[in-house]
């Protein structure tokens, strides 16, 4: 499994959006993609169309240890697409947890544990670093990072990689930036244009060349519980979830693929 931890401190810069279309762009490819709503606000879980009351079991429960992944984990309205949703619980989990043993790696610990039957975990993080995002972070193989083109888009960014430093050297070696993600362009703003251009040049490579424009069909849909990619797959936002995850796809490391079984 892959494990991708959709991850950036500020609100409001396209994690969940990302993390939606993504999940669906990857799954229509045939891969099948788990979601981890890890965001108290649940709006990863309202925007699959998952009502309060069916959220039977949900990211609280699993860093709780109360459930496993397995269990929890539910169907969406996508194909190949399942989610563990969130509840309200969830913005108490930062302080319980601190009472627990291993809290910061109760996520890893239960994804480890589970039967991994999918191919990519995304797991859609809340806007700060505190112990919800650490769990995701040391649970992750790397992290997408979506960046608003705005005039303020690189701050709060050395913030986020000294976290990931950190994780590093105490817990999780390997992660790994795969990559940033720019969005909510609007190409009529010339100061977008700027913004991205910037970021490229002080990130290099490790920008993706699909930038999500901003889009009003990209924010319309949650509100019909649906992905952008079926409420209305040709707008300019779903095109371009589909080249994001075309990249993505290419920057995973190679699959398990299943060994054909050795003659006796
Ligand atoms: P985050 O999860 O980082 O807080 P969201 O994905 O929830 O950010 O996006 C914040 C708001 O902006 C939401 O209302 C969402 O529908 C809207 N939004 C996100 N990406 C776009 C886009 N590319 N174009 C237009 N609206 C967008
Ligand atoms: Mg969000």
């Amino acid at each position: 499994m892959n494990v991708i931890a959709v991850a950036n401190q500020k609100g409001g810069v396209g994690k969940t959006t990302t993390a939606i279309n993504l999940g669906t762009a990857l799954a229509a490819t045939g891969l099948r993609v788990l979601l981890l709503d890890l965001d108290p606000q649940g709006n990863c879980s309202t925007g699959l169309g998952i009502a309060r009351a069916d959220r039977h079991h949900s990211t609280y429960d699993i860093l709780l240890g109360e459930t496993s992944i397995d269990v929890a984990a539910m169907p969406t309205c996508v194909p190949k697409l399942d989610i563990v949703p969130a509840t309200v619980d969830l913005s108490g989990a930062e302080i319980e947890l601190v009472e627990y043993e291993e809290r910061t790696h109760r996520l890893s610990r239960a994804l480890a544990r589970s039967d991994h039957r999918w191919d990519v975990v995304l797991i859609d993080c809340p806007p700060s670093l505190g112990l919800l995002t650490l769990n995701a972070m040391v649970a992750s193989n790397s992290l997408l990072v979506p960046l608003q083109c705005e005039f303020f888009a690189l701050e709060g960014l050395s913030q986020l990689l000294s976290t990931v430093e950190r994780i590093r050297e105490r817990f999780n070696p390997a992660l790994s930036i795969m990559g940033v993600a720019l969005t909510m362009h609007d190409r009529r703003n010339r100061l977008t244009d700027q913004v991205s251009n910037d970021v490229r040049a002080v990130l290099g490579r490790v920008v993706f060349d699909t930038v999500i424009p901003r889009n009003v069909r990209l924010s319309e849909a949650p509100s019909h519980g649906l992905p952008a990619l079926i409420y209305d797959y040709r707008c300019p936002g779903s095109e371009a979830y589909i080249a994001l995850a075309r990249e993505l796809i290419a920057r995973l490391p190679a699959f398990d693929t299943p060994q054909p079984a050795r003659a006796a």
